[in-house]
């Protein structure tokens, strides 16, 4: 849309700016993530060493398009030794150069939230899933205020919370046991690192000789204090030296504990702050850009902010009322459609579908399914990602590497088989003190003298199994044998009555099981050599199991990319933080759904003035156009029930832009001008 290379006056001083700490404070769409990429090329030009930069960002996907786009400013070579991530990736880093500081092996394992519910489960002894979701939110919640279970057990407020508390601390031990970390502890972990390991601390105030922030506004308590650990360098002259960018406009992560705190601490805790706004928006017409700010001043100013376009009015944003979900999918395919036929450079990855949860996108796959149309969604659970087929991929990752020790980890405890946390634990401390892998730890001669006999004998049979699976699956090909193989072997663990063990509801569990055949189908049909691409299926030489279980990590990685193909985005309004798209449609804006509330949910102020950002997040998408579209019967579990259009919609004061006209009048005019059209437009139907 524009001259890559240029900046206003406002973000040249940012970028210019070397002296000390910088806030961008600005709305969407202003240039602030540009204002990163450029100050990285800057710093270079300055004279710092490409290693010495950190940039830090909100997601891996946005890390990889920013070290993209850095690569176009100032060349690969420097691009590559970048410290560019997310603070996760970050704190992966520092724990694995120096979490021996801390007792954690170089090559701890790291558990992912299934996993997470997997231990807290069996930590608390409790066999009710939402019991234990409800504990692993609070823990978590704690352990992103910087809490312990000590810390915890003394600020919780009722029973219920002395019990997640106590959970907690059983949690913490068995971690450790593991040899594991959670998500969160990949940032409480090397924050204590850098606190209370002397050695550990110098190295990383020294580390960087500037960090930059994307999406500062999203960042938690612990994340804040990890910042200072590589900023808050004793030496005056090295202090502060930040960029961070952010809008508390948009700030949507305050449910999983990111505070507008850390914004209004800055300045007090970095007196010599300077602070830049950004006022005009690159990205949205007018007509986008001023529905965005009329909803945005529902909430209160913490910091008042202008933004202004010149892309000029732009179409008119439009408002879409639909009969149901279905019909709102209908809808939303045609338009895209109906853009595309008007241009023939519109391309699918053109247009974003963007919803306030997950189970709206449903409806949206499949009728884009049925019209052949290419998309993926982001920021959804994708097929891998669910619980059941990442138990299978662990069993085969095994397979593959005997020393992947999350694979080991998962595989050994699902499903269940008598080997409890005390063994694994001890194996675990073995393995770390040895340097072994785990799996490599199960026969080792002197892990007897450990563990009883009883507990040997179970480790022995397990780790037997598994090599004689491996055989199997070296030697097992074809899709008929592969398919009898992998059932064999979930029988042989019994996968399919664990899944109706740990679920809650039969029809849950039933629906899981028929994924693990999807699955095993699936990889069959790999051993049978048909693969099947864009533009039909292809037949080619028979592989055995393990041969297929090798490229699934790269299917993984691919499903993960991807973004280079044209094709239409789903995503929630999550997911879509600091992207763009030409058209945008922003469905599902109902009450109850954006601003969403659960049904036994007293809606607190502040939880609608997030809701309320989100819709300002997903308004200022788009960049030519934008529709809303409502539903005015929507699916409510098995029942249908009426819809209320959302707040937010009046919100946005369409109908003030041009003639002050009721929308409803609107409606019907413009329905009865499109009548008008279509009959115009089709003289001899009969
Ligand atoms: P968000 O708040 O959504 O993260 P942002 O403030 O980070 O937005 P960017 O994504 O950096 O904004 O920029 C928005 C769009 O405007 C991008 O397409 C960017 O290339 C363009 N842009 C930013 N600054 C300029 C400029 N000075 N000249 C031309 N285009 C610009
Ligand atoms: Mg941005």
């Amino acid at each position: 849309m524009n001259a890559p290379a240029t900046l206003n006056a406002a973000q040249m001083e940012a970028v210019q700016y070397l002296h000390g700490p910088c806030l961008v404070l600005a709305g969407a769409g202003s240039g602030k993530t540009r204002v990163i990429t450029h100050k990285i090329a800057r710093l270079l030009q300055a004279g710092l060493p490409p290693k010495r930069i950190a940039a830090i960002t909100f997601t891996n996907k946005a890390a990889l398009e920013m070290r993209e786009r850095a690569k176009s400013l100032v060349g690969a070579r420097a691009a590559k030794d970048l410290a560019i991530s997310t603070f996760h990736s970050l704190g992966v880093r520092m724990l694995r150069e120096d979490g021996e500081q801390l007792g954690l092996k170089q090559n701890f394992s790291i558990l992912d939230a299934d996993d997470v519910l997997g231990v807290i489960r069996d930590a608390g002894s409790c066999t009710d899933n939402s019991l234990a979701r409800r504990w692993q939110w609070t823990i978590s919640l704690w352990k992103n205020q910087g809490f312990d279970s000590a810390r915890a057990m003394a600020a919780a407020q009722n029973d219920d919370e002395r019990v997640a508390a106590k959970v907690m601390a059983l949690y913490e031990e068995r971690l450790a046991a593991y040899q594991a970390v959670d998500f969160d502890d990949l940032i409480s972990l090397p924050l204590k690192l850098v606190t209370t390991c002397p050695a550990a601390q110098e190295k990383w105030l020294n580390q960087f000789g500037h960090v930059l922030v994307d999406e500062y506004q999203d960042t938690n308590a612990v994340q804040y204090e990890l910042l200072k650990g590589l900023v808050n360098h004793p030496d005056e002259s090295k202090r502060g030296m930040f960029t961070a960018v952010g809008d508390d406009d948009q700030s949507i992560y305050g449910w999983r504990g990111a505070t507008i705190e850390n914004l209004k601490k800055l300045p007090q805790e970095f007196p010599s702050l300077k602070v830049i706004p950004l006022e005009q928006n690159y990205r949205s017409t007018s007509a986008i850009l001023r529905a965005a700010n009329e909803v945005i001043a529902g909430n209160p100013k913490i910091f008042p902010k202008k933004l202004w376009s010149e892309h000029g009015d732009g179409e008119p944003v439009r408002v879409v009322e639909c009969d149901g979900e279905e019909h709102e999918a209908d809808r939303a395919v045609a338009r895209i459609q109906a853009v595309r036929a008007t241009d023939p450079r519109i391309k699918f990855s053109d247009f974003a579908i963007l919803y306030r949860a997950n189970h709206l996108a449903r409806a949206f796959e499949q009728k884009l399914r049925a019209a052949q149309v290419p998309y993926k969604v982001s920021g959804g659970q994708s097929f891998f990602d669910k619980a059941e087929i990442k138990d299978l991929c662990a069993w085969l990752r095994l397979l593959v590497n005997q020393d992947d020790d999350p694979a080991f980890l998962r595989a050994v405890t699902t499903p269940k088989r008598g080997i409890g946390h005390t063994t694994i634990g001890k194996l675990g401390e073995f393995s770390g003190k040895w340097k072994t892998s785990m799996f490599e730890a199960l026969f080792a001669e002197s892990l007897p003298s450990a563990l009883s006999a009883k507990a040997i004998g179970s480790l022995h049979e397990f780790g037997r199994y598994v090599n004689d699976l491996e055989y199997k699956a070296r030697t097992t090909t074809g899709a008929e044998d592969a398919k009898a193989l992998m059932l064999g072997w979930l029988k042989d663990i019994g996968y399919e009555q664990h899944l109706y063990d740990t679920e809650d509801s039969e029809k849950l569990a039933a629906s899981r099981w028929s994924n693990v055949l999807d699955f095993v189908d699936w990889v069959a049909k790999r051993c049978g050599g048909e693969i099947t691409q864009e533009g039909g299926t292809f037949e080619s030489e028979k592989k055995s199991v393990l041969d297929v279980a090798q490229t699934i990590s790269v299917i993984l990685s691919l499903a993960e990319r991807g973004d280079e193909q044209d094709q239409v985005v789903l995503s929630t309004l999550h997911a879509s933080k600091g992207l763009e798209w030409p058209h945008v449609i922003l469905v599902g804006v109902n009450e109850g759904l954006l601003p969403f509330k659960a049904d036994d949910e007293e809606m607190s102020v502040e939880r609608l003035e997030e809701e309320r950002r989100l819709m300002y997040v997903g308004i200022t998408r788009a960049q030519k156009t934008l529709v809303v579209s409502t539903l005015r019967r929507r699916k409510k579990g098995r029942d249908t029930v009426a819809g209320i259009p959302s707040r937010f919609i009046a919100e946005m004061k369409l109908n003030q832009a041009g003639s002050g006209e009721d929308p409803k009048d609107r409606l019907k005019r413009l329905r009865a001008e499109l009548a008008a059209k279509s009959a115009a437009a089709a003289p001899a139907a009969e």
